[in-house]
């Protein structure tokens, strides 16, 4: 597996090359920024997305999503990917097989919870080490974006926009990472919660997934497949529907002023 995979980078790292140059430009303002809970689907379409890799169980899934070739999207923090020991091979294996990978932040902050320019910060370093040298592959594929809890603030915001960034949020969440549910649970809710387009919260490296020797992962795939979901990368932002951009809702409904909704910062989550 690992030497076919290294020779297929080879082969492709010219094309690759070439195409770093000739694809990756700044996307329009009307996309940047953009927020996104679904992502408008003709088909029968699901996003799977796993957040706060890599680690263990990141490359085992990658496998079993391109035997099912199926696709999903990674957001992985930059202080996992420098812990995880192949995260280079890992990235790399994720862009060449289609799957997505995008930004969650450095130290998986909680933006609500600091200050705007520790965030920033925070985020720029995550950003430097997603396309540090060895994972330039991942350069072309970020253009996707998710904060940590899901929390934003207005200068957040702004920084996804200055860096081009467009923003995955999501419309499904099976808790996959609340102590006391089981893997049958969260495959349970996903299959029940489900519509076309949605984006679907997912934690490949917590411990729900362990269950049944790490093959839980593997059934829920497999179920979603059986019930006629087409599993995707997100797609980039360009390419959704330019017509139901402006049907999503706006930023300012989005993510309110942390200190109306919080008014006594003790008792923030
Ligand atoms: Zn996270």
């Amino acid at each position: 597996m690992k030497l076919f995979f290294l020779k297929a980078a080879a082969s492709t790292a010219a094309s690759r090359i070439l195409a770093v140059l000739t694809t990756f430009k700044p996307f329009s303002d009307r996309v940047s920024g953009r927020i996104y809970f679904r992502i408008p689907a003709l088909e029968r379409t699901l996003y799977l997305t796993f957040d706060d890799g890599p680690g263990p169980a990141t490359q085992p899934l990658i496998d079993y999503l391109n035997l099912k070739q199926a696709r999903a999207t990674f957001f992985f923090t930059g202080e996992a990917t420098e812990s995880c020991r192949e995260s280079a091979s890992v990235l790399t294996a994720a862009r060449l097989s289609g799957h997505e990978v995008g930004l969650h932040g450095y130290r998986h902050l909680n933006a609500w919870h600091h200050r705007a320019s520790t965030i920033e910060d925070d985020h720029d370093r995550g950003l430097r080490r997603l396309l540090a040298p060895g994972n330039a592959d991942a350069e072309i594929t970020t253009t996707w974006a998710r904060p940590p809890y899901g929390r934003l603030t207005r200068s957040l915001y702004a920084w996804y926009k200055r860096n081009s960034l467009a923003v995955a949020l999501w419309d499904v969440d099976p808790a996959d990472y609340s102590d006391g549910v089981t893997a049958a649970d969260v495959i349970r809710y996903i299959r029940k919660t489900v519509r076309s387009g949605s984006l679907v919260l997912l934690h490949e490296n917590s411990p729900v997934w362990a269950e049944e020797n790490g093959t839980s992962l593997d059934r829920l795939i497999d179920g979603l497949i059986a019930d006629g979901w087409k599993l995707e990368a997100l797609p980039h932002p360009r390419e959704v529907f330019p017509d139901a951009l402006e049907a999503l809702p706006h930023p300012r409904e989005v993510f309110p002023d942390p200190r109306e909704v919080f008014p006594d910062p003790e008792k923030r989550p």
